[in-house]
């Protein structure tokens, strides 16, 4: 991509209206242009990262069985009387009537919505479990839309739901979207604590939010940081295994506010391994048993004849958040370098011709670099236009591609000006740059 074609506005200085950095960012390279109060257009890079972001929330959920299906944004009020929500949703809701006067809302969540439609097709316990999920625009008329994308009124996320015989069976369930939360997140390079939660408005009785620590974060909690050493690398999606990962990550004693006793914290935590700080919820994961099904009527035969209601959790991702999250996790802001982890970076490689008059060498040997990186896949961002290198490269920094090559004075011949954002600057041949950057991608 040559950055003169490019439709990536950088702007020269942070924006006075954004308090903090993912928000001062994605103003300043351009990635969301605000439409009105908490809803935004997404530019091409900002669109280009939250979707390899949705790709990977995508595929950890694909490998733990769930089915993609995709429900619509309006949904019609009846299903949500039924429920008894569409009274205690209150004024988050954004209700709309159409040309017949009929009741429609623009969907904050979908448990009615997904009930509806398993209830009119699955009538047997031999179908279960069932995991559904889709990624699609929420709405929530939030009262204090702040942070640009991070508390938006319109926000894109990915929802499933787990339907299950037997209480057993759903926590069976839980615990699977339990460890493919643990890995997305992973792969989004991406610390996020699985922390037990207040159940709220959607109610039930078991209850994890997915918390990444930041500073400028809505959510208060309350940790042992001994939970931060704990990974699932080893966890199979076998029930025992599942289960002492759970058991593993519940032994520590890690809350939001909602849920914190500050006895029990005090108790339960020596004081050397207590952490009080804030994080960014980027999950929320709830078990809620019948809560849905037995006021929608969603039953299922059981083997001896009898007829249960279905046992349901929900597993929401805040795939937009995850943008701002990831550069709240990222970026730099003092020296204003963003290096995006190479799993969702907008380009793998920025290059960065120093372009002098009358002298087209530098963006022909730019041009062959390009080539041969597409030949092995690695898309590259190329500056072409003929501003000074040194504000090219503050350029850059700002879009984030995690590594760079300078194509001027130092990048003779054969042996390039390389560096991982960051990092040091090396001398070395386009075949060892490409090794490098084929490796790391490889390995995510
Ligand atoms: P919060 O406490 O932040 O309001 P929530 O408990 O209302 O979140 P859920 O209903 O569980 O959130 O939604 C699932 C995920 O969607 C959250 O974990 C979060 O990442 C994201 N999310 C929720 N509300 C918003 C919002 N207003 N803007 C952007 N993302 C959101
Ligand atoms: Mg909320």
């Amino acid at each position: 991509m040559l950055l003169s074609n490019s439709f990536i506005p950088i702007l020269r200085d942070n924006p006075s209206e954004a308090k903090i950095k993912s928000h001062q960012l994605m103003l300043r390279v351009g990635m969301i242009k605000q439409a009105s109060a908490g809803i935004y257009s997404w530019l091409p890079l900002g669109f280009k990262i939250m979707k390899k972001i949705e790709d990977i929330v995508r595929q950890e959920q694909n490998k733990i069985g769930a089915q993609e299906i995709l429900m619509p944004t309006i949904q019609s009020s009846d299903i949500w009387k039924e429920s008894g929500r569409y009274d205690d949703y209150g004024e988050e809701m954004l209700r709309i009537k159409d040309r017949q006067n009929r009741d429609m809302l623009y969907g904050p969540t979908n448990e009615e919505q997904v009930t509806e439609i398993f209830r009119s097709s699955i009538k047997s316990y031999k179908s279960l479990p069932q995991l559904l999920y889709h990624i699609q625009w929420k709405f929530r008329d939030e009262i204090r839309p702040r942070f640009g994308i991070m508390r938006g009124r319109e926000f894109y996320m990915k929802d499933a739901y787990s339907f299950d015989v037997s209480d057993e069976e759903a926590l069976y369930s839980y615990n699977k979207f339990f460890l493919s939360y643990l890995r997305t997140f992973k792969r989004l390079s991406l610390t996020a604590i699985p922390m037990a939660a207040d159940t709220g408005p959607i109610g039930g009785n078991l209850s994890h939010e997915f918390i990444i620590l930041a500073e400028t974060g809505e959510s208060k909690i309350f940790t042992d940081k001994r939970i931060f050493d704990l990974n699932s690398d080893d966890t199979e999606l076998k029930r025992d295994s599942l289960d002492n990962m759970r058991k593993k990550y519940e032994a520590f004693y890690a809350v939001t506010d909602e849920k914190f006793n500050k006895k029990e914290f005090e108790k339960i935590v020596t004081e050397n391994n207590r952490l009080i700080t804030k994080g960014i919820e980027v999950g929320h994961i709830f078990y809620f048993g019948d809560k849905y099904s037995k006021s929608m009527g969603a039953s299922v035969d059981l083997p001896g004849g009898k007829k249960d209601f279905v046992k349901m959790g929900s597993y929401g991702i805040g795939v937009s958040r995850l943008v701002g999250a990831i550069i709240e996790a990222k970026y730099d802001d003092k020296n204003e370098i963003m290096k995006w982890p190479l799993s969702v970076a907008p380009y793998d490689i920025a290059l960065i011709p120093m372009i002098k008059k009358n002298d087209s060498s530098a963006m022909e040997k730019t041009i062959n670099i390009n080539n041969e990186l597409l030949k092995n896949n690695i898309e590259a961002v190329i500056d072409d236009t003929d501003e000074n290198i040194s504000s090219k490269i503050k350029k850059m920094n700002l879009i984030g591609a995690p590594f760079q090559i300078i194509i001027g004075k130092k990048s003779e011949g054969d042996l390039l000006e390389f560096k991982e954002v960051g990092g040091e600057t090396k001398n070395i041949p386009l075949s060892k740059i490409i090794e490098t950057i084929t490796n790391k991608k490889n390995s995510i």
